[in-house]
């Protein structure tokens, strides 16, 4: 694995820049759906039938929130492209933690943890399909579980 070159990241920019634009068409066009679901439920009284539509609002609300972490996740990637994120793009930042901790000898005098990683570029397969991916597949799932427990 290496460093995405010039022509492939005007290609993750190309598609970056489209998945952005639609997401954003659909979480506004998402929006006003929602905004008129619950101008339908205030003019509702009986309680019964709020249920499903409550329901329904949860879950276009969900999806919104969803889209609207995928939009951070775009713009971030964008940001790295173009060299003003926190990290190179296409580099997967806990990779490089974890060789760049392997190399130190740990606080205790002990030889530190041998890194997983074995290199800091996420493959470009997973770049290909997921130009915003943030980590390399072990690290999102470490992450993931993280979240989940916290
Ligand atoms: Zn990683």
């Amino acid at each position: 694995m290496s460093k995405p070159n010039k022509t492939e990241l005007t290609k993750y920019k190309a598609i970056l820049e489209k998945q952005l634009a639609s997401l954003k068409g659909d979480v506004g066009s998402m929006r006003d759906e929602a905004r008129r679901a619950s101008d339908q439920d205030a003019s509702v009284d009986h309680l019964a039938d709020q249920g499903p539509d409550n329901y329904d609002q949860g879950f276009r609300l969900g999806l919104i929130e969803n889209e609207e972490e995928t939009i951070k996740l775009i713009e971030e990637a964008l940001d790295r492209i173009k060299g003003n994120g926190d990290w190179d793009f296409g580099v997967c930042p806990l990779c490089q933690e974890e060789i760049e901790n392997a190399k130190k000898p740990g606080k205790d005098g002990k030889k530190p943890k041998p890194a997983k990683a074995t290199d800091i570029w996420i493959p470009k397969a997973r770049l290909e399909y997921l130009p915003w991916a943030r980590y390399c597949v072990r690290h999102q799932e470490t992450e993931e579980r993280n979240r989940e427990i916290a």
